[in-house]
Order: C-alpha cells, then structure tokens, then sequence
C-alpha cells in the first residue's frame, strides 16, 4: 500500500493544477466546503464553491477570523489578500473541479477494496446494513449521513485512511453528465445497484436516459451486484458490462447467483430462503416491509460474496437495525430542548449535531450527553482532544461524558463535565432538577441505548404530535429556489405559526439557509422571532397602530396599505426620534383586500419622497387566483397593472426599490413575473398546485391508540350515540378531538385515519379531546401509531373531504398540540 500522503498547499496546488501563494508549506488535513460547520480550523483547507445563489468566497473574512489558513479560490477580486499575512491559498479555475481533482488524487493512495453504491431509492440503507454487517470483519470507511453528491462524494472518499480495510461510498446524481465525475473519485472496484425508482426523472429524458447516466458509476468496477427483476436494470447492465465485469445478481422469478426460493412473513420477521451456488441458504431479519427486503437480499448477495459464512450471516442478519437516518427535536422536561441524535456516532455526525444544535437557539446553555465513540481511527487521546476542542468552538456549556473511554480522557476537557462508565449508572444517578431551560444534545453509539436517557428527559404530556421534517422543508425551499432567476430575493411567509408547522425552529432554519426575508402577519409573531434570536428583516403584513413602537423597537417592517396607517407610522417613527425606515408599499391590483388602488398612489407618493423618516424599500401586489388556469387572464392582467403602477412609484426616486408579485403558486406558474423578489407560502409546508411530486410532505399529524374495546351491534358510540353499529365492532379510542383540530365535520365515517397502513372510519362525533375509530378489520393493538396526515395521506386529501383547503388544515392544528422536529 502506498504511504498516506501528507498535503500540503503546495502539493493541494500541483494536484489541482493551481497556482500558490502564501506559505506553501502548510499541511491540511480537513477539508471544508461551508463555513457553518467547521472542525478544527486550523487543519482545515477552506473551498470556496461558487453556486447560483451563494458565493463561498464572501465567508473567507469569516472563516479567517475563526481560524481557517488555507483556501481554495477562484477569484481574487472578492477578497483581499495582502491584508491576511499568515494566509495560503491555491488559485484554480474551478473550485468544485479542485475538490473532486483531490479527492480522486487521496483515493490512488489506497488499494483495499471499494464498494460504489447507487440506484434511485435504499443507497443510504445498503451503505448503512453493509456497514453493520461487515463491520466486525473489516474496519469501514463510509460516507456519512447521505453524502452522494458532487460535494458529498468527494468529502467522502477524502476520509479514507490506512487504517481502512474496507470503503463503502454511495454516489447520487440528479441530471445527466453528473456520474462520470464522482465515478472517477470513488473508483469503485465492486458497484451495487440498488434499484430504479422514480426520483429525478423530471431532469431526463427517460427511464433509459437516467439508468445509463447512474450505472456509469460502475466504469471502474470489477463486479456489479444488482436485483436482475428490473428488466430495465438487468438489461442496460447486460449490454455495457457483460463482456467486460462480472455480474452478480439475485432475483425472485428468473435464474440468478442468489435465487429467492421462499419469503415467509412470521409476525414481526421475515425469513428468506435461496439457492447460491447450489445450496439452500436461509435468513431471517426483523423486517417486513418490501423495500427492506430488498435492500438486506442485495446485503446478502454481498456478503455471500465476500466469502463471509453462513453462521455469521445469519447472526449478523438477525441483529441488523433499522438506520434511523434522522434527529429529532423534542421538548423535555423543565423547559429544554431535547435533540435526539440517532446518526451513528463519530466525529464527523458529531460536529453536524452540533451545528444543528446551534441553529436551534443560540442564546441557551448547551448540553451535550455523549458517549464513547467507536473506530474512530484515533487514539483516544487524540479523539477526546479534538472532541474537546469541538465542544469549546461550538460553546458547549455541559459535557456528560458516558462510557469507559470518555471517563479516561477527561481531563482533557474544559468545560464543565462528568463521568459516568455507563448509561446505567447515569440513569441510576439522574437528577431530573439538574436540566433546566437549556438545549440537551444526546447522542450515543449504538450499543450504549441512549433511547432510555432520552426518554427518562422527555416532556411526555398529549401523545398527539405534529411531526415536522425539516429535511422535507430544505428539500421544498430548494426546489422553489430552483425556479427562481440567481438575483431574485426569497421572502418566506411564516406568518400564522409557519402555517402551523411552529414559529422559531422554522425560522431558524430559513435564516440558516439564507432567505432574504421572513414575513408574519402580526407584530408579535415577528416579536416572538426576534426573541428567539431571528436577525433577517421581517416583514409584517397586517400591522396594527397600536404596535408600531414595538415594531420600530424590534425592528419590523410595516406593510403600508392606506394613507391613514402611513401617517400613524410616520408619527411613531418621529415619537421614537427614528430615520430612514424601511417600509413596504402595498398595491391592490384585484384582490381586492389591504392596499392602495390607484388613485391613492399620488397623495401617498407626495408624502414619502423626500421624507427623512422612511424610505420604500419594496413595492407589491398580491395575486388573487394564481394557482388556477381558469384565471390565467385574470392573473396576467394583475401583472400588467402591477408593472404599470409600480413603474410609475418608481420613476419619482432615485434609489433602488424592490418589486414583488408572486405566491407559491405564481412563482411556479408565472416565473415570468419574479420582479425582484417572490414571496413563498404553502409551497415550502409541501403543497403545490402544479408539480405535486416534486415536493415533499413536510408535517404529520400523529396520535397513539389509547384503548381498543369491543363493542355489540346494539350499542352506540360516543356523544348524541350517533355511533350506529351495523355488527359488532371493535373500536380505538384516540386522544386527538377539534380542540388539536380534528375537524368535528370528520364524524361519523366522513373522516378517515390511518391505521398500520390500513383505513380506519371514525365512529360517532369527534369530541373535544378524543375519537374513536373503527379497527374492525384492522390488526392493531394498544398504543399502535395513528395517522391523521401525513407522508401515506396526503392533507389535501383530507381538505378535500372537508371541502377546504390544505392552509385551513394546517393552520387549525392547535398549539396544544406538540410539534416534533426531525431531520432526514
Ligand atoms: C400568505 C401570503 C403569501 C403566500 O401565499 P401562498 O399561497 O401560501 O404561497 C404571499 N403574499 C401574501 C401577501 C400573503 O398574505
């Protein structure tokens, strides 16, 4: 094996193709592509990524003060460097290019084998299961969390060391060309597929196009493991590859090296038998769902493979784990904030925990309950160190450090800290008093049940909960920022509760992700932002005289709509002594709601120019039908007398003013009308009214069966015994009523839940705390799950049996009941 390189700028520059400056000499270990999170700097080489909307170059000054020496630049224009003496850089032409060039450069240092996982849906899942069951007989490298882009897969491959025995990289592409890029730097010598699905078909051509595109990842391979039951997959493999690679392959109906005899469902697990190589091979795993099966046969067929042997296998299998691919954010007890970590544990998760933990609320103690970390590949001296350092630049206040090799370092720690040499011993020592009005990050190694800590500091109060997948959130803001030209500005609405998903966590999010605006309804929705640490504009939409003290003091913008509301602001912007404030004109161009109609605009105009006290930062309208095509005409039209008004507000100054027109809907439908800034709704919480499957559901309204009883045909259910049994009926009492705003228009089978997967009638009216459901025909048991909404039932669906709309939905889930956030 070659020796691990060291690099240096210089060889970063000669690897590149850049060109150096500063003191050549300095070694990078890190590599960093967001100035967010960062782990110890000063062994970080900074790349500064150019996309549509960011530029990593304007965080250089950032990133020097907390410690970073070493960029990666392809402009010198943006920062001055002469004024960092002790800097070094690389200039390149390309800094993408650059950190793929070396990654694939560390990757020809090594020649263990290398497995390339890719497929539409289950690559995170394989890369997670392979992990777990080969990780006793190899030691791993692999791509954390889903790192398959073309960032992820280099920072990934960069992880590879010595130590390694084995890596196991996933590698994701969303449109054509993408793949032959991260195929050289992962040079898998094993390609997995897992499956084809439907994801990112929208960027290609066809089924054919996409599958072409993605298996090119196997140009380097010496085998090829897939499922030969997608006759597409099996083809296309078959065409390119069969002369040149060995392909391994299973399947359920055709010939292949492992084929499926028999899959038996036995309560909670399924065993599967088949034939490899002439023998009878069996295993049995605690998974029941078809994508799970799938993904842990392609598993299979790799380890059988690997000449691992049947005993282990079977032992391995029955231990695997579901890969828990999220955090959750929960409230706990005395008023803290519980982060649930179930990533695996290494330094890498560790330090994206804690950035998230960060973005959460910055102002509170932190927290972190942490366990020992596992083949790391590091002493433990170095580990903890590092560790240690992390915890001092993310201004962790309290470590409580759980497990043998923690306890042994601790004296390498800062901050205030202790020990414990298992969960059970903490658990026996807990003092709930000790956890007051702070942010608690858990996160353990697996075999450490960090579960129970986390439940022991759980507020447990209704069992009903609003889920809210922030990943799902990114994801929509992502798409929606997709459609936009580079220089459009991004207002998100978050008024009424972020349309009920909850207020700060959803903000903090958006801030982390840099829109440019947030905008609430009413003054104290911004307050509430601003307390809880929100620093973007905000804009008010429906602001009130008698609040406008509170606004100026907390710094929110006014939409001005009448004459009236703009000389009250001016008063109030004269009583406090303020100057040049930006407020927001607002046009009624037909939907005929809050706003000036033309003849309005002169007296108003005559008023604010030249007024020392404010200045109009943006002029909009609002469209009154822009989701439908019926009013396609009716909506141009609100667009034209838009552009007139506004050109006319424009002509009589001389500074630059925004302009902004459309909602969701619009931005999705009329991109031609983007002005200089849109503002997002429902689109972010996952509706659409065009492209439905590009987004993702965001919330989930969730409840746990209380009681089941069964009941004779002669009885009746619930309240004005409206219940009326045609048989005997087995019934489920949920907590959930129109007080946490499952709509009392639900009663009586109008409504309909979801039970394990199967449709359950609500029975007799909803009360005001709880329901009940038929589960006759279902199979379920006490404190079984029930879905409202959510992921398998879409809100609109049940909008459209209230014959209303998903905003009415979302917006009446009360603030009894409790959100829950998660990433993943
Ligand atoms: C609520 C609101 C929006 C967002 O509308 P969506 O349909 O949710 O995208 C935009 N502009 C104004 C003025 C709003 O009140």
């Amino acid at each position: 094996m070659t020796a691990p390189q060291v690099y240096t700028i210089e060889t970063v520059a000669s690897v590149t193709g850049g060109i150096c400056y500063g003191n050549e000499n300095l070694v990078v270990k890190n590599l960093s592509i967001d100035s967010r999170s960062l782990q110890l700097p000063e062994e970080t080489l900074f790349f500064a990524l150019v996309g549509e909307r960011h530029d990593g170059h304007s965080y250089i000054v950032d990133l020097y003060q907390k410690g970073v020496r070493a960029f990666v630049v392809s402009n010198l224009e943006m920062i001055d460097f002469t004024i960092f003496p002790d800097v070094a850089f690389v200039l390149v032409a390309d800094t993408l290019c650059a950190l793929q060039d070396l990654a694939q450069n560390r990757r020809k240092s090594f020649e263990y084998p290398v497995f390339g996982i890719t497929g539409s849906n289950g690559k995170t899942i394989v890369k997670e299961w392979l992990y777990q069951l080969l990780n006793e007989s190899y030691s791993i490298v692999r791509s954390p969390k889903s790192y398959n882009s073309q960032v992820g897969v280099p920072l990934s491959v960069w992880n590879m060391d010595e130590e390694a025995s084995l890596a196991i990289f996933e590698a994701g592409i969303s449109r054509v060309d993408e793949m032959e890029s991260l195929s050289k730097i992962i040079q898998p010598t094993v390609g997995i597929f897992t499956h084809l699905g439907d994801a990112h078909r929208e960027n290609f051509k066809d089924d054919l196009q996409k599958l072409e595109e993605k298996i090119k990842l196997f140009l380097f391979c010496n085998s090829i493991m897939y499922c030969a039951d997608e006759e597409l997959v099996d083809k296309a493999l078959k065409l390119r590859f069969a002369e040149s690679k060995e392909l391994i392959c299973w399947s359920r109906n055709q010939e292949a090296n492992l084929r499926i005899v028999s899959e038996e469902i036995k309560g909670n697990c399924t065993i599967i038998s088949a034939e490899y190589k002439e023998e009878t091979k069996e295993i049995c795993l605690f998974f029941t769902d078809k994508a799970s099966i799938d993904n842990a046969i392609t598993c299979w067929l790799c380890l059988l493979n690997l000449n691992v042997d049947d005993d282990s296998i079977k032992e391995r299998f029955l231990k695997l784990e579901p890969v828990a691919m999220r955090l959750e954010i929960k409230e706990g007890i005395g008023d803290c904030t519980l982060i649930n970590d179930y990533y695996n544990s290494d330094l890498g998760s560790l330090a994206i925990a804690l950035d998230l933990m960060n973005q959460q609320q910055n102002d509170k103690r932190k927290t972190l309950i942490l366990s020992d970390i596992f083949q790391s590949g590091y002493t433990n001296y170095q580990l903890y160190k590092a560790i240690s350092k992390l915890l001092e630049q993310k201004k962790i206040t309290r470590l409580i450090g759980i497990g043998e090799d923690i306890s042994s370092q601790a004296k390498l720690f800062k901050c205030n800290a202790s020990f414990y040499r298992s969960t059970e011993v903490f658990l026996a020592d807990l003092n709930r008093n000790q956890f007051d009005n702070e942010i608690i990050l858990i996160k353990g190694a697996r075999n450490f049940h960090f579960e129970r800590i986390s439940n022991a500091l759980q507020y447990k109060a209704h069992q009903t909960v609003l889920e809210v997948n922030l990943s799902a959130m990114v994801h929509n803001l992502n798409y929606f920022r997709s459609l936009l030209q580079p220089a459009t500005k991004l207002i998100v609405m978050v008024k009424a509760f972020s349309y009920g998903s909850g207020s700060t966590e959803i903000a903090n999010l958006l801030q982390y992700h840099r829109v440019d605006y947030l905008a609430v309804a009413i003054a104290d929705e911004g307050v509430e932002l601003r307390d809880a640490g929100i620093t973007i504009p905000i804009i008010v939409m429906n602001p009130e005289s008698h609040s406008f003290d509170t606004m100026i003091e907390y710094h929110l913008e006014p939409e001005i709509y009448n004459q009236t509301i703009c000389l009250e602001f001016e008063k109030a912007l004269k009583r406090n002594g303020v100057r040049n404030y930006p407020i927001h004109i607002k046009l009624d161009t037909g939907m005929n709601r809050l706003g000036f109609v033309h003849q309005g605009l002169d007296s108003l105009l005559a008023m604010i120019v030249n007024n020392e006290h404010f200045f109009i930062s943006s002029v909009f309208s609002h469209l009154a039908g822009a989701d439908e095509q019926i009013h396609n005409d009716f909506t141009k039209q609100q667009i034209t007398t838009f552009t007139k008004w506004s050109d006319q507000i424009l002509a009589q100054f001389s500074y630059h003013i925004d302009r902004h027109i459309l909602n969701s809907a619009g931005i999705e439908r009329f991109p031609q009308a983007q002005f200089d800034m849109v503002r997002l709704g429902i689109g972010l919480y996952g509706i659409s009214s065009v492209h439905q499957e590009k987004l993702m559901n965001v919330s989930s309204l969730k409840t746990t069966i209380s009681q089941i009883k069964e009941v004779s045909k002669e009885n009746t259910v619930g309240y004005g015994r409206k219940g009326q049994l045609q048989t005997d009926t087995r019934i489920g009492v949920i907590p959930i009523g129109y007080a946490d705003g499952f709509n009392r228009k639900l009663s009586n089978g109008l409504g309909t839940v979801l039970v394990n997967g199967q449709t359950a009638p609500v029975i007799g009216n909803i009360c005001m705390d709880m329901s009940m459901i038929d589960l006759t025909n279902i199979d379920a048991v006490e404190g079984d799950s029930v879905l409202i909404f959510g992921d398998d039932y879409p809100v609109s669906k049940l909008a459209a049996q209230l014959d209303t709309i998903p905003y009415e939905i979302l917006t009446t889930i009360s603030r009894r009941v409790k959100r829950v956030y998660f990433q993943g």
